[in-house]
C-alpha cells in the first residue's frame, strides 16, 4: 500500500495511491485505522507533501562499506547515529534551497524508515513489527559545517535539507531494495540495500536500545557510495525500489532570501 499526505485548496489530506488515483482517507492513517472518504483525486490535481512529519529523525552514518570507504572513515562496529531537525523536511517537487555557495553541499541518497507504532528496547526478532512503512530521503549534507563542527547537526538541518517521499510503502523487504540517485539524469549513487552494514533491523534494536521511538519518526538508514556536491538548477531524482521517485530541484538560497522567497515552504 502507498500512504500519502497532500494538499488541495490549502488543505492537507491523506490518502491511498493507487496508480495516478488517490482514494482520499479520513484521519491520519498513522493515528487511526483510515477508512477511505469514497473521494478520489487524480495525482496531477494535487500537490504531494512529505508524506509524515516526523517528530524525530534517527540518522544513520557509515552504514554503506564503500561510502566509509570514499569518506575515509573506518566501518562502525555498531551504527553510528545522529540526529537532524524535522524542521528541515520538505516533500516531492519542493526545492533543496543552498544556503552558502562556498561551501561544499552534497546529496545523499537513504532509504527512510517510518515508526509505525512506539519502540522501546526492541529486539531485532521483531523489529519490523513496529515499521509502518519506507519512504526516502535525502540526506543534505554541508560538508564545511560537518567538518568544522565535528558533528552533524548544523551540517544537516537546513530548511529543506530532507526532501521525503513521496510515498510510505508499507509492503517492502527492506532489506533488499535498488536505491539510485541522479542528477540532471546522470546516475551518481546505485546499490542496494543488501549492502548496508547493519541492517534495517539491527539498526531499530540498537536505536531503540537508546531512545524511544514514536510513531512517525523516522531513521535514515545511511547512504551508498558515490556522494557529491549540488549547485544551483540541479534535479535530483532519488528512487527506492518499490517506493517511487522523489524529484527535487535546487536553488541559490543567498538569492532566494535576498528576494525576500516568495515560496511559502521556502520561508517557513
Ligand atoms: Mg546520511
Amino acid at each position: 500500500m502507498k500512504y500519502v499526505r497532500f494538499e488541495k485548496n490549502n488543505q492537507t489530506f491523506f490518502g491511498l495511491l493507487e496508480g495516478e488515483q488517490i482514494s482520499q482517507l479520513k484521519g491520519d492513517f498513522l493515528k487511526d485505522q483510515a477508512k477511505p472518504t469514497g473521494d478520489t483525486f487524480s495525482l496531477s490535481e494535487v500537490k504531494l507533501l512529505p508524506p509524515v512529519e516526523p517528530g524525530q529523525i534517527i540518522a544513520i552514518g557509515l552504514n554503506y562499506a564503500l561510502h566509509a570507504e570514499e569518506s575515509g572513515k573506518p566501518i562502525p562496529e555498531e551504527p553510528m547515529m545522529f540526529m537532524v531537525s524535522p524542521t528541515a523536511v520538505v516533500g516531492d517537487g519542493e526545492a533543496i534551497s543552498l544556503p552558502n555557495l562556498d561551501n561544499r553541499i552534497d546529496y545523499e541518497a537513504e532509504l527512510a524508515v517510518v515508526i509505525g507504532k512506539q519502540a522501546k528496547d526492541v529486539k531485532k526478532e521483531n523489529a519490523l513489527d513496529y515499521v509502518f512503512g519506507y519512504t526516502t530521503c535525502n540526506d543534505v549534507s554541508d560538508r564545511n559545517l560537518q567538518k568544522k563542527d565535528g558533528q552533524f547537526t548544523r551540517a544537516k538541518s537546513y530548511a529543506t535539507f530532507k526532501p521525503l517521499g513521496p510515498v510510505i510503502e508499507t509492503s517492502l523487504n527492506p532489506n533488499k531494495l535498488e536505491i539510485k540517485l541522479t542528477v540532471n539524469g546522470e546516475i551518481k549513487q546505485h546499490s542496494n540495500t543488501d549492502d548496508l552494514i547493519h541492517d534495517v533491523e539491527t539498526v531499530i534494536e540498537k536505536v531503540t536500545e537508546v531512545m524511544t521511538l514514536n510513531p512517525g519518526d523516522i531513521i535514515i538508514t545511511g547512504t551508498p557510495s558515490g556522494v557529491g556536491p549540488l549547485k544551483p538548477g540541479d534535479q535530483v531524482e532519488l528512487e527506492v525500489e518499490g517506493i517511487g521517485i522523489l524529484r527535487n530541484s535546487v536553488v541559490d538560497g543567498t538569492q532566494i532570501s535576498a528576494d525576500q522567497a516568495t515560496n511559502a515552504n521556502l520561508k517557513a
